[in-house]
């Protein structure tokens, strides 16, 4: 037997460190964990300790025989993981000395911008190298967590479930959390760098990519992914659109946030509550089957509703059957259909919503019709009708009044450090860590070695300073 790690694993490698017989990879700093969408426990060498068990904050690993059926594929990959491999990896545990932040007797005061999780991960982290450091947390919401607790599904418990590492860090007396102030409106950058000796910015990339070529304003009819989740994981109410989603809706977008909409979707129709009018749905993917951004447990997630049926359209492009990984073999497995049901969006099979993949789709317009619907036309000019579109394409990192955002919408940075775009030289005492570092991809246990990296800048330049 052995344990399994499971799908929703955020990869903050607490695991790694604990486990005796070091079976469970890519760890931090070895080849490929930076693009790992999990980590994978080596079936050879498992001992069934259950140490990585307790130190999982996602509840992300399982012996392999409590496992459910979906949970089973999770053992395949993991098992998989491990085939190419060699018998035993080598210990990839380096000794490495950290840099303290500064001296005891310097009393270092570090603003953080931003209360989610690479605010976490770097509050502890300071906290962590110096016992006399004080930290002000700046959150322009009334609550702390950022997209952990205003993003996450509320199906992925196990990893909402990780707002609990907030506790003892943001708990701590040496920070201060200053909420329902938004730094760059209530309090400018240059405030905070004159007042304290760095500013490390943690704000995220949560402003919706803008679709180029729309020529539809959001409001009746178009919808950002990131306001239904917010309004589904915070609102009062949940989401309410101004008009009909339905009977027809297209989500543009392929990743997992586009997925969460559509499991929205399904689940709301069970509720009553607004999708219900959504009776079919078309996911538009730019990317091939074989570059498509949702994780394989996303997808599976999908597969697993039993509210729905999933298919992949016929004249998008399709996965060859014999494709070397488990999802794409998967994937070419869906039935294929037309984009809409032939005989009307009635006619789906009672009470499913019928979801259809389509890839190799770029829109290139998003327009409004006359009769009040959406019009989505796309590089293979084909334009689909519905009456609404919902835009998953991504996030960028707000703009901050005195903070450089690149054409990425990242904030341009060396190993941490901010840097001014023109030049490329560094800003003094300026850090940026997690989304707004690295860009609006990876989970939340990602944001671990990511602060690391920030503060591990922090020290040396510090250090270089005396
Ligand atoms: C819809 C959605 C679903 C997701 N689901 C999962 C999942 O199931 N599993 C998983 O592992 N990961 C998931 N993620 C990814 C995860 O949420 C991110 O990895 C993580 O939240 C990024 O952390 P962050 O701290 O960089 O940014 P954020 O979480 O966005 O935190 C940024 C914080 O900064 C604050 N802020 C921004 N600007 C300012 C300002 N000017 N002044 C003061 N405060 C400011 C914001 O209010 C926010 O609190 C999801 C992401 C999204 C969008
Ligand atoms: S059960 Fe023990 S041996 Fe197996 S992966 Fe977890 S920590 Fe390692
Ligand atoms: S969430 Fe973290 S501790 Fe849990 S399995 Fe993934 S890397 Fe390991």
């Amino acid at each position: 037997m052995t344990h399994v790690v499971l799908g929703h694993c955020c990869k903050d490698a607490s695991c790694v460190r604990v486990c005796p017989q070091n079976c469970i990879h890519p760890a931090p700093g070895e080849a490929g964990f930076e693009s790992a969408e999990t980590l994978f426990i080596d079936p050879r060498s498992c001992i069934d300790c259950t140490a990585c068990v307790e130190a999982c904050p996602a509840s992300a690993i399982k012996p392999e025989w409590t496992l459910t059926l979906t949970e089973r594929r999770d053992a395949a990959r993991n098992a998989e993981f491990f085939e190419q491999a060699p018998e035993s990896r080598p210990l990839s545990r380096r000794i490495r000395f950290e840099q303290p932040l500064g001296r005891p007797s310097d009393r270092l005061r570090i603003a953080v911008v931003g209360s989610g999780p690479a605010a976490m991960y770097t509050v502890r982290e300071l906290l962590r190298r110096s016992t006399s450091v004080r930290i002000t947390v700046f959150e322009q919401h009334g609550e702390i967590g950022g997209l952990l607790r205003r993003g996450v599904s509320r199906d992925h418990i196990g990893v909402r479930d990780m707002i609990r590492l907030f506790d003892v860090p943001f708990n701590d007396d040496r920070v201060t959390i200053i909420h329902n102030t938004e730094v760059g409106v209530d309090v400018s950058v240059d405030d905070l760098r004159t007042r304290f000796d760095a500013v490390v910015l943690a704000c995220g990339a949560s402003q919706p990519r803008r679709l180029g070529p729309t020529t539809a304003d959001r409001g009746e009819g178009v919808y950002e992914a990131i306001d239904i989740l917010v309004a589904e994981n915070c609102g009062v109410s949940g989401f309410r659109p101004r008009g009909p989603l339905g009977p027809r809706s297209i989500v543009i977008g392929a990743g997992n946030v586009a997925f969460d909409v559509v499991r929205w979707m399904a689940k709301a129709r069970d509720r009553g509550a607004a999708a219900e009018a959504v009776t079919e749905v078309v996911v538009l993917s730019r990317s091939a089957p074989d570059r498509a951004s949702f994780t394989p447990s996303a997808f599976y997630e999908l597969l697993d509703l039993e509210n729905a049926e999933v298919l992949i359209d016929r004249s998008g492009r399709r996965p060859v059957a014999a494709a070397d990984t488990p999802l794409l073999r998967d994937l070419a497995a869906l039935p294929a259909a037309d984009i809409w049901a032939a005989d009307g969006p009635t006619a789906t099979a009672a009470g499913l919503l019928r979801v259809v993949l389509s890839f190799g789709q770029e829109v290139t317009d998003l327009g409004k019709t006359a009769a009040g619907g959406v019009a989505v036309t796309t590089t293979t000019g084909r334009t689909f009708l519905a009456d609404s579109a919902i835009c998953a394409t991504g996030f960028t990192t707000k703009q901050i009044d005195g903070i450089p955002v690149d054409g990425r919408g990242l904030v341009p940075n060396r190993r941490g450090r901010v840097i001014a775009l023109e030049t490329g030289e560094p800003l003094d005492g300026l850090y940026v860590v997690g989304w707004a570092k690295r860009g609006a991809s990876g989970g939340v246990g990602d944001n671990r070695s990511c602060a690391s990296g920030t503060v591990t800048q922090l020290a040396a330049d510090l250090h270089s300073r005396v």
